[in-house]
């Protein structure tokens, strides 16, 4: 199975900002395991801001584009150390992919990015993909990770992109507010009803929330690949993903019989 897994702040940070480094430990230990059995995966990490405000004493979310960008700059290389030195330990060689949507778009860029993925993937290296936040202007900026993740799962050709966030799954209600909301596991079409349910904001941290993850959705789906989402608190979880258990919301590529 080749997998791009995407890891959100909330998943990968305390609230302070700063590093939960149980959760990344045991993330990393799963991911070289999976990597093990023989499947592919690419990770979409988000964290830079985060922890780079973290390490700047910012604690909160900059507002301002260079503040920001600052962060995010201190944050990947923190983020990119981390992962070099826990995927070391289960012998696993990790690269550093950083876009904008130029490159995703641009038809020439987009052949090249293909042409590095694979690459990396023959020689069975875990590439880990951020935003290139320092550098991204509003003009080529995607903004959050969820669309980056199932949109890198379009050029890879993969065959799931798994969310893994600080909620179950998509809801019938905001499960915070209301405590008769049930877990949707199976979604075939993004219907207006279930973008109502949709609802905004993401972590402190995190750009996401579950609007960004219907619209991830829908570009996976539509290039024939499922989606899922499900709780990362507990990485462990994507050993029942890969085994094809029911866990969180699975989002059903609409294009499947065609590929
Ligand atoms: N690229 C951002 C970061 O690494 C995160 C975007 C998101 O939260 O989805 O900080």
């Amino acid at each position: 199975m080749r997998l791009v897994v995407k890891v959100g702040t909330s998943t990968l940070a305390h609230s302070t900002g700063n590093l939960n480094i149980r959760r990344v430990e045991t993330l990393c230990k799963v991911l070289s395991d999976i990597k093990n059995a023989g499947h592919e995966v690419l990770l979409v990490s988000s964290g830079a801001t985060g922890m780079g405000s973290g390490k700047l004493g910012l604690f909160k979310k900059p507002e301002d584009i260079s503040t920001k960008q600052a962060a995010a700059a201190v944050g990947q290389c923190e983020l990119m150390y981390t992962y070099d030195k826990l995927f070391q330990e289960y012998n696993h060689c990790v690269a550093q992919v950083l876009l904008t949507r130029a490159d995703i778009e641009d038809e020439s860029r987009r052949a090249n990015l293909h042409s590095t993925f694979f690459r990396l993937l023959d020689f069975h290296v875990l590439p880990i993909i951020n935003e290139n936040d320092s550098v991204a202007t509003e003009e080529f900026f995607i903004g959050e990770n969820d669309s980056l993740a199932a949109l890198v799962s379009t050029i890879v050709g993969a065959d799931l992109v798994v969310l893994l966030s600080d909620i179950d799954g998509l809801f019938t209600a905001d499960p915070h507010k209301n405590p008769n909301a049930k877990l949707i596991s199976r979604v075939e079409e993004i219907t207006p009803e279930l973008r109502a349910l949709g609802g905004g904001a993401g972590s402190d941290f995190g750009s996401g929330g579950m609007s960004a993850k219907l619209n991830a959705a829908q570009i996976a789906m539509d290039a024939g690949c499922d989606m899922i989402i499900a709780n990362g608190d507990h990485p462990e979880i994507l050993y029942d993903i890969i085994a094809g258990k029911d866990v969180g919301t699975r989002f059903v590529a609409s294009k499947k019989s065609n590929q």
